[in-house]
């Protein structure tokens, strides 16, 4: 059985006043009374500030990055043990707006994945394929490549402790989600790449689905059996929409 999560990531939108009023708004539709479990990531620099208005609540507080080393010189970074420091249980890793519009490759990101895990946080691994590789039926093979290379460093066990994101490029922020069967295919596809490592991690594994998730069409994005909740992008920042889209996975556990 494996429980769902709604996952927000705010991306570089927010300020103080917005988030509190984002929060207080989310926190009184009580999200979490629907059943799955809710992450917020905001930006760096508000998450002490929303952990503190998430306090005794159950919704949890994760980052959309994090330094692949533990500390020293490297400015402007921000490392696991901070991210934990400031209550953070979560962390994106590998989103492909970081791949594209920061260089950041499979191995960094591997690195990422790993560094998060020493510190007892949760990486949450995004993988996804463009348009062209899609239309050049190459969706198998890059999102294969992506997750084997945090697996060969991670292994099996690395999963036991980390949730998986397919995200399809051509999806985010686009308004054109994946089909609920394109999204089934490479869910399933993921996890029997996991299973003929480890059965058991494969079937405890979440895999959300990203890619212009809303309220319309979160409840049959859900109902997909490999389907294991959502990372929610500009969705994620209209309360009501959030609201609608956790609503959406009560009932769902997979
Ligand atoms: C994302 O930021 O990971 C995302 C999926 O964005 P959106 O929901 O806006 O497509």
């Amino acid at each position: 059985m494996r429980r769902l999560l709604v996952a927000g990531n705010w991306k570089m939108h927010g300020s103080r006043a917005d988030n509190a009023a984002l929060v207080g708004e989310i926190l009184r539709a009580d999200v979490a009374e629907a059943g799955p479990e809710i992450l917020l990531c905001p930006p760096f620099v508000y998450l002490w500030e929303v952990g503190r208005l998430l306090r005794d609540s159950s919704v949890a507080l994760g980052a959309q990055d994090v330094c692949a080393e533990p500390l020293g010189a490297h400015t402007g970074e921000v490392s696991a043990g901070m991210l934990k420091d400031v209550g953070c249980t979560h962390v994106v890793v590998g989103h492909s707006e970081r791949r594209a519009l920061y260089g950041e490759d499979d191995q960094l990101v591997a690195r990422k994945f790993m560094a998060a895990q020493r510190e007892g946080l949760t990486p949450i691994l995004c993988v996804g394929e463009t348009l062209d590789e899609r239309e050049a039926g190459r969706t198998a093979e890059v999102v294969l490549r992506q997750f084997e290379a945090v697996l060969a460093v991670a292994e099996a066990a690395g999963f036991g402790s980390a949730v998986l994101a397919y995200e399809p490029v051509w999806a985010i922020g686009t308004g054109k989600n994946a089909t609920p069967e394109q999204a089934q295919e490479v869910h399933r596809l993921l996890r029997a790449r996991m299973a003929d490592q480890d059965a058991k991690i494969a079937s405890c594994l979440r895999i959300l689905y990203g890619g212009s998730v809303k309220a319309a069409n979160a409840a049959e994005l859900f109902a997909m059996p490999d389907v294991d909740g959502g990372l929610v992008g500009g969705a994620s920042l209209n309360a009501e929409e959030f609201r609608r889209i956790c609503e959406a996975a009560r009932g769902q556990e997979t």
